[in-house]
């Protein structure tokens, strides 16, 4: 895949959040940023431990803002760009919300598997599913970088601390 130096730029502010977001008490190192003519329209990370808020996931919480802003719930033309696989439940919400491209860091297989919900289904085919046909999915972006931010795939993660469980 031979990625824009857009697509660069966009994915190291993504990163950049997801860092802000380890830092931070009740965020985490997700990372997400929405782009639409060349300008953010939302961004954020992860903020479920500091909203109390299980869809307080980077995409939800950048979806929301980017809606509120330009008071307009139908994000077409915009690209998403996460540091992680989007989950299922973020994966909807950007068929819903018409997103026209995600591109993703870290991908299922470079990140331990608690990071998602299933054990079998994965974004992919919910994309390749969905009635939408102009949604495309882009995945390996600086996934380097972004697979550093999580927990690697083989670690001893005891059952207890695994956050899908
Ligand atoms: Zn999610």
């Amino acid at each position: 895949m031979a990625w824009s130096e857009d697509d660069m730029t966009w994915m190291r502010r993504a990163i950049a959040l997801a860092r802000d977001g380890e830092a931070h008490e009740g965020t985490n190192p997700v990372g997400c940023v929405i782009v639409r003519d060349g300008e953010v329209i939302g961004e954020g990370c992860n903020e479920v431990g500091l909203r109390h808020d299980a869809t307080a996931h980077a995409e939800i919480v950048s979806m929301r803002r980017a809606g509120e802003a330009l008071r307009c719930e139908e994000l077409r033309g915009a690209v998403l760009y996460t540091t992680l696989q989007p989950c299922g439940m973020c994966t909807m919400a950007s068929i819903w919300a018409k997103i026209g491209r995600i591109v993703f860091g870290a991908g299922r297989g470079d990140v331990h598997p608690m990071y998602f919900e299933d054990r079998h289904l994965d974004t992919v085919d919910f994309i390749r599913d969905a009635f939408r046909g102009d949604l495309s999915l882009e995945g390996g972006l600086m996934v380097r970088e972004c697979a550093a931010l999580y927990v690697a795939p083989d670690a001893a993660v005891p059952e207890g601390e695994q956050v899908n469980r």
